[in-house]
């Protein structure tokens, strides 16, 4: 067996596919600069442009043979107002403007906000934030199914702008209509995290993994301010998270949004869930081939944080550098994990195990990798579970999580520290340290004389029984 390849850090890196990255050379240079997780966003593109994209992920998944996730990102409850007979108009602070049902096209005075929802649920003196915040009106006054706003500040409005409601909870689901054809659509082509987006209540995740049925896991992008509200609630549900500051840097004042990014980070991480930190990360690498000095330091804070990875949108969907992009985020996230006070952080920070036996077993296994100076831990992992036990503990040596099922490998993709490795089943100790010396060594990550720590659920082949702790030398 040739040595495969082999990242060396810890936070992984999500990079959203677009037109700037779609032929199967670009994303499997996206793929050797660092990228660990695909991101399809269903806000734009049609279902074959997804289709291809996914054929193509898998093409280098073989060619490369490491498991890759794809998280197929649904664009959720959207708000969006209509259009203009001029394409756009000019508002003024202190003007009257209507928010109405009325399908016929704008002028300065009216265009339609064909959201039902928002017109029952504003109140009086509520905010509405239009296009990411550029322009802001309050609600004076209810007209039926108008709204009539004062125009706080002076700007232009021009047609199918988002609107963003801070104030209010919408009595609407995570799961517009496009979003259930979107996934009815992407699921049976094999995705391995479903990007749920506007989650407000726990119930849109569990609605979503209704819907997904195990056949992918459900991560809930945190953009509203009740989502943070829910968070606890919305951790029980979900398998993973993303802290989305695109849309929730626009529904929360720009100060928040870092103390929302460290207490989701926080939250995450002691529930062992894997969490992404996302937006405008090398934002000017969309246009330029080197970040800003305060991007690169972005990058560094949630490296720090100790978030599972980091994601890249516009710069390696639509921007003109995708691969320099991903390449400075690789170099940003390994310098930082090579400094001696990003490890002793992430050593104070590391959770209490929770009271069960694969908690206890887990940071056992560290504790001994760490006494004895083991190269890697190997976690035998049937429904990854394991594995995530052993990462949420961030061990100072690599996680290997050897799993006989690619969907939990490519789920794996995603989770801080671990590199996940597709194998068949055992059935003894005997077979499974063996294995695990093979593998390990065949990885790169053993030589003569080094020696692996084994964790795993006896009897094999069984889920959620993490009861094993082995050490092994080669
Ligand atoms: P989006 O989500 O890019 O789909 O809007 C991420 C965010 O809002 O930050
Ligand atoms: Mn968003």
């Amino acid at each position: 067996m040739t040595e495969r390849l082999r990242r060396h850090r810890r936070t992984k890196i999500i990079a959203t596919l677009g037109p700037a990255s779609s032929t199967p050379e670009m994303i499997a240079q996206l793929f050797l600069a660092g990228a660990d997780v695909f991101r399809l966003n269903f806000s734009h593109g049609a279902h074959e442009d997804h289709a291809r994209r996914i054929e193509m992920i898998r093409e280098v998944e073989r060619k490369f043979r490491r498991p890759i996730g794809i998280l197929a990102d649904v664009q959720g409850p959207k708000l969006r107002i209509g259009t203009f007979q001029s394409g756009r108009v000019q508002l003024s602070a202190g003007q009257h403007f209507i928010l109405d049902m009325n399908m016929a096209a704008g002028d300065t005075r009216r265009v339609c906000l064909p959201h039902p929802e928002i017109h029952a649920a504003a109140e009086i003196g509520a905010t509405l934030l239009l296009d990411d915040g550029k322009l802001r009106l309050r609600v004076l006054r209810k007209q039926g199914e108008a709204l009539l706003t004062e125009v706080l500040n002076s700007g232009t409005l021009s047609d199918r702008k988002g609107v963003n409601v801070p104030d209010v909870v919408l009595p609407i689901p995570a799961l517009t209509p496009k979003d259930r054809a979107d996934l009815n659509f992407v699921l049976p082509l094999g995705i391995d995290y479903i990007g749920l987006s506007f989650v407000q209540r726990p119930e849109d995740v569990a609605e979503a993994k209704a819907l997904s049925a195990g056949r992918a896991a459900v991560m809930a992008k945190l953009e509203k301010p009740q989502a943070l509200d829910n968070l606890e609630a919305i951790l029980d549900f979900a398998d993973a998270v993303m802290v989305a500051r695109g849309d929730l840097g626009v529904e929360l004042p720009p100060e928040e949004v870092p103390i929302a990014q460290k207490r989701i980070i926080r939250a995450a991480q002691l529930r062992g869930k894997p969490v992404v930190v996302a937006t405008q990360m090398l934002e000017s690498m969309i246009s330029a081939p080197a970040p800003t000095r305060a991007e690169a330091s972005d990058v560094a804070t949630a490296v720090f944080d100790g978030a599972d990875a980091v994601m890249l949108s516009a710069e390696s969907a639509a921007g003109q550098y995708p691969r320099e992009a991903v390449n400075m985020m690789d170099r940003i996230v390994a310098r930082v994990e090579r400094d001696e006070d990003w490890r002793k952080g992430i050593d104070a920070k590391r959770p209490a195990p929770e009271k069960s036996s694969a908690d206890a077993i887990a940071a056992a296994a560290v504790q001994v990798a760490q006494t004895i100076g083991a190269q890697a831990i190997v976690a035998l992992t049937e429904s990854g579970s394991t594995a995530l036990r052993v990462a949420r503990e961030k061990p100072d040596c690599p996680v290997l999580g050897l799993t006989a099922s690619l969907a939990v490998a490519r789920r794996l993709a995603a989770v801080w520290g671990v590199h996940a490795i597709t194998a068949p089943g055992v059935h003894s100790m005997t077979q499974a340290v063996e294995n695990a010396l093979k593998i390990s060594r065949a990885e790169g990550f053993v030589k003569k004389g080094d020696e692996i720590v084994i964790v795993a659920g006896i009897p094999f082949g069984q889920p959620g029984t993490t009861n094993a702790l082995r050490v092994a030398r080669l």
